[in-house]
Parts: structure tokens; sequence; C-alpha cells
């Protein structure tokens, strides 16, 4: 499977996830034209997209969708509770709504020749979900915007070869940054967002032989530089009991304002 970020943090979101046969965006969080830049990077235009997969509905994820698919008419897969959320949001625009599918957590469903699976989030959205991608032997995921993680969350994303996986904010950064108090709480809840040592100690335990890519995602602009959450991460691979070092696997870091690379996994 392909991978390539095209926009990731806190002022906006969209990745790409496809196979030979299939192509994924999940989220439209970034303007159309962002989109078809980071596409055309991959030899794609908005009318190979097979689908796209909605995360949840916070602006950061969605603000391009109604541009995007008055241009496009591509399915978008999402869970009820984002799809009445996104039609509820008047900024979006007059759009195609028999576009938007609903699907739910407990039913994997196929796009072509890739298997997904909507995973629940905590986080402070109507009904907020990452995603699993399977073709062939290969696995990846997408795992943004939740404040913490289960059990649930770990059987969930067992034997990746290939994960986006949030790295939202340093702590510290955070506690004596600029945002009032009431948002700082909100992104330290349960319901907000994993610190770079949280993701890093999910990180650990997601970590096998196959895993081939680690990106760093959805940083904050504010509360976060990209070298910090490198470092916090590999330090809690190092700390943590598994077998796996932290240069073990290539780890970058999925940037707010240019695509990343295109990896292969
Ligand atoms: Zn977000
Ligand atoms: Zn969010």
């Amino acid at each position: 499977m392909r991978m390539k970020s095209i926009a990731s943090g806190s002022s906006g979101n969209s990745i790409y996830v496809g196979s030979d046969s299939a192509h994924l965006l999940i989220d439209t969080g970034v303007s159309k034209k962002r989109i078809e830049e980071g596409l055309k990077e991959l030899g794609l235009t908005g009318n190979d997209l097979s689908g796209i997969l909605l995360t949840h509905e916070h602006s950061d994820h969605v603000q391009g969708l109604g541009v995007f698919l008055r241009k496009y008419q591509i399915p978008v897969y999402a869970t009820q509770g984002t799809i009445d959320a996104v039609c509820r949001m008047k900024n979006l625009g007059v759009f195609d709504t028999s576009l938007l599918t609903p699907i739910s957590n407990e039913e994997r469903f196929t796009i072509g020749d890739i298997g997904v699976l909507a995973i629940k989030t905590s986080h402070d959205a109507a009904d907020p979900v990452a995603y699993r991608f399977e073709s062939g032997d290969v696995s990846t995921a997408v795992v943004t915007d939740l404040g913490e993680y289960n059990d649930y969350i770990i059987d969930s994303l067992k034997g990746l070869s290939g994960v986006f996986i949030e790295a939202n904010h340093d702590v510290r950064m955070l506690e004596t940054g600029p945002y009032p108090y009431e948002l700082k709480q909100r992104i330290l809840g349960r319901k907000g967002h994993l610190s770079n040592e949280a993701s890093g100690r999910l990180l650990s335990v997601l970590l096998n032989d196959k895993m081939k890519h680690v990106f760093l995602s959805h940083l904050s602009h504010e509360n976060n530089m990209p070298e910090l959450a490198y470092e916090a991460v590999r330090l809690e691979i190092e700390m943590s009991d598994n077998e796996y070092h932290g240069d073990d696997f290539p780890i970058d870091i999925a940037y707010r304002d240019r695509p990343g690379m295109t990896v292969e996994v």
C-alpha cells in the first residue's frame, strides 16, 4: 500500500492511503487546491479517488469537503453521527449529500481491494473514528484525534505495516503556552489529543516485525515541534519493555504545511 500525508496538523488534515487499484483520501480538512497538489505528486487527480473517509466533523478535517465534492463526485464514508454533524455545517455550502454513506465501527467494509475498519476513538466530536486499511497481507492505519487509548484500540491496530499516529503536543509547551485554561484542559483531557509521550507509548505496543514506516501526525503548531515529538517518541520506544529500539523503524513527521513523502509499505 502507498501512504502519503497531504497535510496533517491542528490547522488541516488530509491523508492518502491506496493500493494499485483503490485510492482513498482520509479527511478533507484543507483546500481543494492543496488536495489536488498532493494527489498530483502521486500521479492522481480527484477523479481517481475511490472514496473519501471522514474521521470526524471538526473543521480541520472537513473544511474542504464542500468545495471538493462540488468538483468531484466521490463517495464519502463516515459514521452516522459525523454525517449528521457535517450536514448541519452551513459553511461547507451546498453539495450532493447523497454521496454520504454511513458506516459503523462494527462492520468491516471494502472499497475496491482495500478492506476498511473504522475504530471508535475518544474525542470531543459526535462519533469520531480512526481507520485501519487492509490490502493483501499489508495493513496501515490513520490514528489521530484521540485523548486516550484502550485495549480495543490496541487490538484493532495489531500487525500494522505503516501508521499515521497522532503526536499532538508537548505537555510542558501546552501547559506554559498561550492557550486559555479551558482549551488546555480540553486538549489534555480524555477526549482531547495524544501528547508526544502518549503517542510513543501507544506506538511502542503497536510495533511489530512487519512495521515499515511511522508518520507522527497532527502536530500542534503552537504546542509542539517536530524535533521534540520525534525525540519523545523515540525515548518512549527505548524505555518500553518491547524488543525494539527508536531507530529500528523510519519515523517521519506528517507536516502541517506541505505534503510528506510517498511511502510504499
Ligand atoms: Zn484534528
Ligand atoms: Zn478533532
